[in-house]
Protein backbone atom coordinates (compact mmCIF):
# COMPACT_ATOMS: atom_id res chain seq x y z
CA UNK A 1 0.00 0.00 0.00
CA UNK A 2 0.84 3.70 -0.92
CA UNK A 3 1.77 5.88 1.58
CA UNK A 4 -0.43 8.75 1.79
CA UNK A 5 1.31 11.85 0.71
CA UNK A 6 1.64 15.18 3.35
CA UNK A 7 0.00 17.89 2.00
CA UNK A 8 1.76 20.93 1.46
CA UNK A 9 1.12 22.67 5.25
CA UNK A 10 1.42 19.67 7.81
CA UNK A 11 -1.60 19.13 10.03
CA UNK A 12 0.70 19.68 12.81
CA UNK A 13 3.23 21.79 13.67
CA UNK A 14 5.67 20.85 16.35
CA UNK A 15 6.29 23.47 19.38
CA UNK A 16 9.52 23.33 21.07
CA UNK A 17 10.85 25.78 23.81
CA UNK A 18 13.18 27.15 21.54
CA UNK A 19 11.34 27.96 18.44
CA UNK A 20 8.33 29.46 20.01
CA UNK A 21 9.51 30.70 23.21
CA UNK A 22 7.26 28.71 25.58
CA UNK A 23 8.26 26.89 28.55
CA UNK A 24 7.30 22.76 27.92
CA UNK A 25 6.55 20.28 30.76
CA UNK A 26 3.65 17.45 28.81
CA UNK A 27 1.94 16.29 31.48
CA UNK A 28 0.69 13.00 30.68
CA UNK A 29 4.53 11.97 29.40
CA UNK A 30 5.78 11.48 33.33
CA UNK A 31 3.63 10.19 35.48
CA UNK A 32 2.94 13.87 37.42
CA UNK A 33 -1.20 13.70 35.91
CA UNK A 34 -4.28 12.78 37.71
CA UNK A 35 -3.79 9.05 35.96
CA UNK A 36 -0.42 8.55 38.05
CA UNK A 37 0.94 7.16 34.82
CA UNK A 38 2.66 8.24 31.57
CA UNK A 39 -0.19 7.97 28.70
CA UNK A 40 2.50 9.12 26.08
CA UNK A 41 5.07 7.60 24.49
CA UNK A 42 7.03 10.79 23.27
CA UNK A 43 7.47 13.93 24.98
CA UNK A 44 6.54 15.68 21.68
CA UNK A 45 4.43 19.02 21.73
CA UNK A 46 2.24 19.61 18.25
CA UNK A 47 -0.93 21.85 17.14
CA UNK A 48 -2.47 22.61 14.71
CA UNK A 49 -1.12 24.95 12.52
CA UNK A 50 -4.20 27.64 13.45
CA UNK A 51 -3.46 27.02 16.66
CA UNK A 52 0.28 27.34 16.57
CA UNK A 53 -0.37 30.68 15.15
CA UNK A 54 -2.54 31.48 18.05
CA UNK A 55 -0.04 30.18 20.26
CA UNK A 56 2.56 32.63 19.16
CA UNK A 57 0.20 35.55 19.25
CA UNK A 58 -0.62 34.58 22.96
CA UNK A 59 3.59 34.51 23.79
CA UNK A 60 3.74 37.91 22.37
CA UNK A 61 0.53 39.15 24.62
CA UNK A 62 1.70 37.56 27.49
CA UNK A 63 5.01 39.36 27.49
CA UNK A 64 3.39 42.84 26.83
CA UNK A 65 0.70 42.95 28.67
CA UNK A 66 2.00 40.82 31.75
CA UNK A 67 5.85 40.30 31.37
CA UNK A 68 5.21 36.69 31.68
CA UNK A 69 5.11 33.83 30.05
CA UNK A 70 3.71 30.59 28.86
CA UNK A 71 4.19 26.98 29.82
CA UNK A 72 2.55 24.53 27.98
CA UNK A 73 1.39 21.46 29.60
CA UNK A 74 -0.73 19.68 26.77
CA UNK A 75 -1.11 19.98 23.11
CA UNK A 76 -2.16 17.34 20.54
CA UNK A 77 -3.33 14.24 21.98
CA UNK A 78 -3.08 11.06 20.23
CA UNK A 79 -6.07 9.13 19.92
CA UNK A 80 -5.25 6.20 21.73
CA UNK A 81 -3.92 8.72 24.44
CA UNK A 82 -7.65 10.13 24.69
CA UNK A 83 -8.94 6.04 24.73
CA UNK A 84 -6.10 5.63 27.62
CA UNK A 85 -7.35 8.69 29.89
CA UNK A 86 -10.93 7.80 29.20
CA UNK A 87 -10.18 4.27 30.70
CA UNK A 88 -9.08 5.75 33.84
CA UNK A 89 -11.48 8.87 34.17
CA UNK A 90 -14.88 8.16 31.99
CA UNK A 91 -15.79 11.80 33.56
CA UNK A 92 -17.90 13.39 30.27
CA UNK A 93 -17.37 17.19 32.05
CA UNK A 94 -14.05 17.12 32.20
CA UNK A 95 -12.51 14.42 29.10
CA UNK A 96 -14.18 13.81 25.83
CA UNK A 97 -14.96 9.96 25.02
CA UNK A 98 -13.03 8.79 22.92
CA UNK A 99 -16.01 7.92 20.68
CA UNK A 100 -16.50 11.50 19.97
CA UNK A 101 -13.54 12.44 19.89
CA UNK A 102 -11.20 15.35 21.81
CA UNK A 103 -10.57 18.65 20.30
CA UNK A 104 -6.93 17.86 21.50
CA UNK A 105 -7.22 15.33 18.99
CA UNK A 106 -7.85 17.68 16.56
CA UNK A 107 -4.40 19.85 17.57
CA UNK A 108 -6.82 22.53 18.24
CA UNK A 109 -7.03 22.20 22.11
CA UNK A 110 -3.73 23.19 24.36
CA UNK A 111 -3.66 23.10 28.16
CA UNK A 112 -1.65 26.09 29.42
CA UNK A 113 -0.60 28.38 32.49
CA UNK A 114 1.83 31.37 32.96
CA UNK A 115 4.67 31.41 34.70
CA UNK A 116 6.61 34.50 36.00
CA UNK A 117 10.45 35.84 35.46
CA UNK A 118 11.43 33.35 38.10
CA UNK A 119 9.81 30.40 35.74
CA UNK A 120 7.75 29.62 38.81
CA UNK A 121 3.72 29.00 37.80
CA UNK A 122 1.13 31.41 38.95
CA UNK A 123 -1.26 30.10 41.46
CA UNK A 124 -4.31 29.30 39.70
CA UNK A 125 -5.80 27.77 42.87
CA UNK A 126 -5.92 24.04 41.76
CA UNK A 127 -2.86 21.99 40.07
CA UNK A 128 -4.20 21.06 36.13
CA UNK A 129 -6.86 18.17 35.63
CA UNK A 130 -8.48 18.62 38.84
CA UNK A 131 -11.96 17.48 38.47
CA UNK A 132 -13.63 19.59 40.35
CA UNK A 133 -15.76 23.13 40.76
CA UNK A 134 -12.54 24.69 42.47
CA UNK A 135 -11.10 24.71 38.07
CA UNK A 136 -14.44 26.52 37.15
CA UNK A 137 -13.59 30.34 35.95
CA UNK A 138 -14.71 32.64 38.01
CA UNK A 139 -15.14 30.03 41.22
CA UNK A 140 -16.16 32.20 43.98
CA UNK A 141 -14.12 30.34 46.86
CA UNK A 142 -10.26 31.36 45.34
CA UNK A 143 -9.09 34.37 46.26
CA UNK A 144 -8.87 37.72 44.62
CA UNK A 145 -4.87 36.70 43.74
CA UNK A 146 -6.28 33.34 42.12
CA UNK A 147 -8.81 34.94 39.96
CA UNK A 148 -6.59 37.89 39.01
CA UNK A 149 -3.82 35.45 37.32
CA UNK A 150 -6.82 33.36 35.96
CA UNK A 151 -7.92 36.60 34.29
CA UNK A 152 -4.99 37.25 33.16
CA UNK A 153 -4.35 33.59 31.55
CA UNK A 154 -7.98 34.20 30.25
CA UNK A 155 -7.19 37.86 28.39
CA UNK A 156 -3.57 36.57 26.48
CA UNK A 157 -5.87 33.84 25.33
CA UNK A 158 -8.58 35.55 24.10
CA UNK A 159 -6.42 38.25 22.35
CA UNK A 160 -4.99 35.32 20.46
CA UNK A 161 -8.09 33.95 18.84
CA UNK A 162 -8.92 31.22 21.48
CA UNK A 163 -11.91 30.08 23.70
CA UNK A 164 -12.32 29.29 26.93
CA UNK A 165 -13.64 25.87 28.75
CA UNK A 166 -16.31 27.03 31.46
CA UNK A 167 -14.96 24.25 33.56
CA UNK A 168 -11.06 23.86 33.07
CA UNK A 169 -9.14 26.62 33.48
CA UNK A 170 -5.95 25.60 31.97
CA UNK A 171 -7.94 24.65 28.79
CA UNK A 172 -8.40 26.62 25.79
CA UNK A 173 -9.10 26.16 22.12
CA UNK A 174 -9.95 27.57 18.66
CA UNK A 175 -13.41 28.76 18.02
CA UNK A 176 -15.77 26.00 16.05
CA UNK A 177 -12.87 23.48 17.36
CA UNK A 178 -15.24 20.71 15.77
CA UNK A 179 -15.29 21.58 12.77
CA UNK A 180 -11.57 20.54 12.45
CA UNK A 181 -10.76 17.15 11.81
CA UNK A 182 -9.36 14.42 14.19
CA UNK A 183 -6.08 13.56 13.11
CA UNK A 184 -5.55 10.06 12.98
CA UNK A 185 -2.50 7.52 14.24
CA UNK A 186 -0.76 7.95 10.71
CA UNK A 187 -1.15 11.42 10.24
CA UNK A 188 0.81 11.81 13.55
CA UNK A 189 3.25 8.96 12.83
CA UNK A 190 4.28 11.04 9.53
CA UNK A 191 4.71 14.11 11.29
CA UNK A 192 7.11 12.53 14.20
CA UNK A 193 8.92 10.82 11.02
CA UNK A 194 9.47 14.71 9.69
CA UNK A 195 11.23 15.81 12.68
CA UNK A 196 13.79 12.74 11.83
CA UNK A 197 14.43 14.14 8.32
ZN1 LIG B 1 -7.42 20.41 27.57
Amino acid sequence: MLAKPMPAQPPLIHITEHTHEVAIELIYATENNFTGQIIYAHPLCFLHPTAEAGLRKAVAAARALFGLRLKVLDAFRPQEAQEALWAVAPNPDYIADPKTGSNHTRGVAVDLTLIGADGLALDMGTPVDTMSAASHHFHEAHAAAIQLNRMRLLTVMLEAGFVHHPREWWHYQLPDAAQFPLIDSHTFLACREMLRA
